[in-house]
């Protein structure tokens, strides 16, 4: 029937102008939004800040025991700034010594702590001299990446240092014994 045909016509018509005037709204939308998301795109640091272990990483750290700050020795050693040998142990060190090297560790860069208290036998095979302030866990023997000459002035100036000595295998021994080199 041609009456059922023009009213089909007249539904796709219909059809087509909903489509049209659904579509605009949606069009204005879009244009609405453009000035909304630059207030969600600042929200997003600010999320990823708090997700960041290493921005929420200082919290819970705060609370354990650091020699001297956030800049502390034990702070380097968490950081992988300090490395530290099982064969030598840093609690027995006179804190004083202890903040000798994270000023070391924060001026010049990665040091490996290579030796601290050493009982008899060990100081023996390690060359140590008798007497040795490795003995009484006095004394660090240290490597640092930098430049030991750098590093030798600048423990110089430190009047915590008493023995001070670099070795030719670029080791550096520091005591807080009297003043003195070797
Ligand atoms: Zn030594």
């Amino acid at each position: 029937m041609s009456t059922n045909s023009r009213f089909q016509r007249a539904m796709s018509f219909m059809l087509a102008t909903s489509t049209l005037t659904i579509g605009l709204p949606t069009a204005r939308a879009t244009a609405e939004s453009s000035w909304v998301p630059p207030a969600q795109y600042v929200n997003l640091p600010l999320q990823e800040q708090i997700s960041d272990p290493a921005a929420t990483g200082s919290l819970p750290e705060a609370a354990k025991p650091v020699s001297r700050g956030p800049s502390g020795f034990y702070a380097h050693v968490e950081q992988g700034i300090i490395l530290l040998r099982d064969s030598a142990p840093t609690k027995c060190l006179p804190g004083d010594l202890r903040d000798v090297v994270a000023d070391v560790a924060a001026r010049f860069g990665a040091i490996s702590v290579e030796s601290t208290h050493r009982n008899r036998s060990r100081n023996w095979r390690a060359g140590g001299a008798r007497h040795s302030l490795h003995l009484s866990c006095r004394a660090i023997d240290f490597r640092v990446q930098a430049r030991a000459r750098g590093v030798m002035a600048y423990l110089r100036s430190r009047p915590e240092v008493g023995g001070l000595k670099v070795y030719r295998n670029g080791i550096i021994h520091i005591d807080d014994g009297e003043r003195r080199s070797w």
